[in-house]
């Protein structure tokens, strides 16, 4: 059987370890609903009569995606990079973490396989809107619509009716591989 490079047990091996075939990254986000605000969720403004607050325009799913990137390659998460204390984050729209995120990911050698994300909130229902989502946080990643997951359930039992949370895990591949 013929030995790939990968599996040789030379110095090079070794220095490769630091760089894996695949990475994986985590992220998770809350924001308060709040009225007379827009709802933003991956991108997409829905329509409600409350949006998110706090950090930004407080898109939850982009912040979790911006974490779970950034996790992957092991770079400062979102609130370090972009402190919400700093007056120019103030209502920025969130596709700026994101492009950052990204960006990292690129220069850390590793390409976006995939992204799987759940959604908790009370409301709206997010069923109606989940493709224009997909696609849109899809586009932003430069990935296909297929490669992302997208779930929406309901807070049962948590008392977080108020609050709009987001889970996102993205799958890196290394490039050139
Ligand atoms: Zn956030």
């Amino acid at each position: 059987m013929p030995t790939t490079k990968d599996q040789r047990p030379t110095a090079k091996h070794k220095s490769r370890s630091s760089k894996p075939l695949f990475r994986i990254g985590y992220g998770w986000d809350s924001h308060e609903f709040r009225p007379g605000i827009p709802l933003r969720i991956g991108g997409v403004t829905l329509p409600h009569p409350q949006g998110l607050g706090g950090h930004s325009d407080g898109d939850v799913l982009l912040h979790a995606l911006t974490d779970a990137l950034l996790g992957g390659v092991a770079a400062p998460d979102i609130g370090s990079l972009f402190p919400p204390s700093d007056p120019q984050w103030k209502g920025a729209a969130s596709v700026v973490f994101l492009r950052e995120a990204v960006q990292r990911v690129r220069m850390a050698g590793y390409a976006l396989a995939n992204v799987d994300s759940t959604l908790i909130l009370a409301a709206p229902k997010i069923g109606p809107h989940a493709a224009a989502i997909r696609e849109n946080v899809a586009k932003l990643l430069g990935i296909s619509a297929n490669c992302v997951g997208l779930k929406a359930k309901t807070p049962e039992g948590m008392g977080t009716d108020n609050a709009a949370i987001a889970h996102a895990v993205v799958l890196l591949e290394r490039k050139g591989s």
